[in-house]
């Protein structure tokens, strides 16, 4: 029925924003862009990693395609490119777009598309044996000989690895590895084309994650599924998936084949959390990337290139050819003063108590030169006009100006980075990826720099 050069399932600018209120009114001061523009195809038989820090949007986007979440714009096409669905209506809309499916049309979808979560006691009802948790579902969707339902779900537990007299047991007398079997089993008994998994190993034991990513591998396979395999854990995207989609506050950065992203990563972001992998490839040349801070509130993201704030290529002004680990310093200092954070007197309070004298004898350049080391800054830029302007902000910020230090800092150290927003772009063979760097224009001269870094 299905076609395997068409994708089973078509996500097209999904978007979930949630309101932010406040105040007794709960009037909507703003909006949380948990999914900002997501798109991405997923083949039939195919696993999809989705892959990013926590809180990036991952689940929000998993239960928005599902639709456990009404989505605030975009479309999921579901088997949109069979003969069925080829045709949009005459609004524009299409019949087979899941986020407008009226109640009848859901209910045929919540057969061919199931979820799995992260903790798998929570979603068993402890008073009911596993084994009728799982026919429950054949029993809604209409199957009414109860023998029936029971042999069906015997033969599945057996075959996720459990045995067929768990069918009376209860959720307590499994360990979270069986769980998971077992949701797994609950998952299958429909016999879907889809399934989306959240973390669904994440919250086991190192042995028994090994077991249960193998046996996915196995049922999907068995089941001709395909998978949307959302997890924070490179090393485990690479063990199932078979493409990768990467994302940063409520956006896709980069996908392709898992081969490229982990031989051949093309975002900055990608490279940061390969490099955070515990045992990488002794061939990779992505170590030593340390991603700093937190991801950014979705609420107010980052403009321009939304992982600017932390990315350690991000590029340099024109007019500087600094070290790039320097040039990432000055922009870390340029952003903390204007977010306020950077707190003069106790940096002086500090290195009185470090030197043994008066905070009020405490000579500026020492204070100037603790604010460097705090910034790893080194002790002199390589570019002098560079250097000039850093060193005046300094100045000023020990001298308690900490807005005219400010401004300097913001006049003179930009970024394109901030400025202009990448697009998605080409690399081939399926490879996306969204980094100025690629755009020949912007990023030309700064790739040649930040190479050879
Ligand atoms: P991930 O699964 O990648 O960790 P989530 O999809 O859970 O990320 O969350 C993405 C962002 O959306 C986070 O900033 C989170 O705080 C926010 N968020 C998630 N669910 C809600 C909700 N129900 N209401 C408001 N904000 C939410
Ligand atoms: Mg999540």
């Amino acid at each position: 029925m299905t076609d395997p050069d068409e994708p089973l399932v078509s996500v097209r600018d999904l978007k979930k924003h949630y309101p932010i209120k406040e105040g007794i009114l709960s009037r909507q001061v703003g909006a949380a862009k948990a999914v900002d523009g997501v798109s991405f195809d997923i083949y039939p038989g195919e696993t999809l990693g989705l892959v990013g820090e926590s809180g990036c949007g991952k689940s929000t986007a998993g239960s928005s395609i599902i639709r456990l979440e009404d989505a605030t714009g975009g479309e999921v096409l579901f088997n949109g490119g069979g003969r069925a669905g080829r045709t949009r209506n005459d609004d524009g809309t299409h019949p087979n777009d899941v986020t407008r499916f009226d109640e009848r049309e859901l209910k045929a979808f919540r057969r061919d598309a199931q979820m799995i979560f992260q903790d798998p006691s929570s979603s068993f009802d402890p008073r009911m044996t596993v084994g009728n948790s799982v026919a429950e579902l054949l029993q809604v969707h209409g199957m009414t000989d109860r023998d029936r339902r029971r042999r069906i779900v015997q033969n599945l537990l057996e075959r996720v690895g459990l045995s067929a007299d768990d069918y009376d047991r209860y959720p307590h007398e499994f360990s979270g590895g069986q769980k998971q079997r077992i949701a797994l089993a609950r998952a299958l008994v429909l016999n879907p084309d889809f399934i989306v998994a959240d973390e669904p190993v994440s919250a086991l034991d190192v042995s028994i994650k090994a077991e249960i990513l193998s046996l996915i591998n196995d049922l999907q396979e068995e089941f001709g599924l395909s998978l949307l395999f959302i997890s924070h854990d490179m090393s485990v995207i690479r063990e199932v998936c078979d493409r990768v989609a990467v994302m940063y506050l409520g956006e896709i950065v980069e996908i392709g084949k898992t081969e490229q992203i982990f031989s051949d990563p093309a975002h900055p972001y990608t490279e940061a959390l390969l490099s955070a992998i515990p045992n990488p490839d002794p061939r990779s040349t992505h170590e030593g990337i340390e991603l700093k801070g937190t991801v950014p509130s979705p609420s107010d993201p980052p403009s321009g290139c939304r992982f600017h704030t932390r990315c350690h290529r991000v590029i340099q002004s024109e007019e500087f050819d600094l070290d790039q680990s320097a040039w990432r310093s000055v922009l870390n200092l340029r952003d903390r003063a204007i977010a306020r954070e950077i707190d003069v007197e106790s940096v002086r309070e500090f290195v009185a108590a470090e030197t043994d004298t008066d905070p009020e004898s405490v000579p500026p350049d020492a204070v100037k030169a603790e604010i460097r080391a705090e910034f790893d800054l080194p002790e002199q830029l390589s570019d002098p006009e560079a250097e000039r302007v850093l060193s005046d902000a300094l100045d000023r910020m020990v001298d308690d100006d900490v807005e005219a230090a400010t401004e300097t800092l913001m006049e003179v150290f930009t970024t394109p980075c901030e400025e202009t927003k990448p697009e998605l772009l080409d690399h081939g063979d399926g490879h996306q990826s969204s980094c100025l760097r690629n755009e020949p224009d912007v990023g030309a001269e700064a790739v040649a720099t930040a190479s050879d870094d």
